[in-house]
């Protein structure tokens, strides 16, 4: 069973004294800087000028290029998006590490799959938030707080596990727990379930309920309500009380039909699909096509971004999406 940490296991904050250079203004950095702030850490920004850049000087941050931040700090949090991060470390983050910093992630890509690696003299852990950043800020502002992943790579000093605690603590998720994992864990499990099931099992089940319906004759705009539309209603049931809340809501025809046809279209096969697809991911496979591609200025990615945007099921959901703009208001 998982292990969670609470704000009592976390007796001293390791990070006092310390300065935290978080390194990107964005969903997660933005989030992360403010929380720690508010609970008494010391926070410097690390940005490339820009929109993210302005936003922190406003929201009251000294802000640095990203060399410059990270020579200032003894804990480096890197919250720049995974795909360039890399470079950043390269060009900027390396060459200003000393002896006895941290470096800290809030996914674990790109030290699992060593696209980063770091020199052996520093601490490497992961707090991951189990949810976007406004969130993180939000419920924090609220007195709540976003759960977290927490995990340590490397501990050079002895004290990795203290920071990452402290840190997670400094977020605000040890008021609502916190869950030990490794960063090999996080890591695949993450790409397994957005590949296999949030996003893309997901929009590949609607695509093909969808095509079923209109190659049927059945009118895309119906097509559309039947195996889109309503989709958010269905998971909003299972988020707020699993399987269970949504069936006991859905009319007795719906749960029935769930039983009997589930399984029918989520057959083995299925299933054996999604353990090649964790094969994949295991054995470096998908991470090695993506960064590959990312080196070459992600010419395949843009090709597949979009020949999917050209699906029918865009075109028409888009157009009914003007007849709902309440659908709209979290925009
Ligand atoms: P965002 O895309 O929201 O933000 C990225 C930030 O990095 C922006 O402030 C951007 O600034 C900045 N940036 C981009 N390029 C550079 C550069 N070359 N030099 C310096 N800064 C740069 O990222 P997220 O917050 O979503 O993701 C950050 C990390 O958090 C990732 O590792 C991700 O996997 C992880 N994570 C994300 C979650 C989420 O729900 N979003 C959940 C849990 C973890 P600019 O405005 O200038 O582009
Ligand atoms: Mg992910
Ligand atoms: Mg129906």
């Amino acid at each position: 069973m998982v292990k969670v940490y609470y704000d009592d296991s976390v007796k001293e904050n390791a990070l006092e004294g310390k300065t935290i250079a978080v390194v990107g203004y964005g969903s997660q950095g933005h989030a992360h800087a403010q929380n720690l702030r508010d609970n008494k850490n010391q926070v410097i920004i690390g940005i490339r000028e820009g929109k993210s850049a302005e936003a922190a000087r406003k929201d009251g941050f000294e802000v640095y290029p990203v060399g410059e931040a990270a020579k200032r700090a003894d804990v480096v949090m890197i919250l720049a998006p995974d795909e360039i991060q890399g470079k950043l470390y390269d060009n900027e983050i390396a060459p200003n590490l000393k002896e006895g910093n941290a470096l800290a992630f809030a996914h674990g890509f790109n030290i699992h799959f060593d696209v980063i690696k770091p020199p052996k003299n520093v601490d490497v852990f992961m707090v991951a938030p189990k949810g976007p950043g406004h969130l993180v800020r939000r419920t924090f502002a609220q007195g709540f707080a976003v759960p977290s992943l927490f995990a340590v790579y490397q501990d050079a000093t002895g004290k990795a596990r203290d920071l990452a605690l402290s840190y997670a603590k400094g977020i605000g998720s040890t008021r609502v727990g916190v869950l030990e994992t490794t960063f090999k864990e996080e890591t695949e499990t993450d790409l397994f379930g957005e590949q296999a099931v949030l996003c893309g099992g997901l929009t590949s089940m609607i695509m093909a309920g969808f095509e079923t319906l209109v190659e049927a004759g059945y009118q895309p705009e119906l097509a559309y309500f039947e195996v889109c539309h309503e989709m958010k209603l269905i998971v909003d049931l299972i988020y707020e009380g699993g399987f269970a809340k949504m069936r006991d809501s859905v009319s007795n025809t719906a749960e029935y039909g769930d039983y009997v046809s589930g399984p029918r279209v989520v057959t083995s096969d299925v299933k054996a699909n999604m353990k090649k697809v964790l094969d994949d991911i295991q054995n470096g496979n998908f991470a090695k096509d993506f960064v590959d591609d990312n080196a070459k200025g992600f010419p395949k990615f843009k090709e597949l971004r979009a020949k999917n945007a050209g699906h029918q099921i865009e075109t028409v959901g888009a157009e009914l999406r003007k007849m709902m703009p309440f659908v709209r208001e979290n925009d």
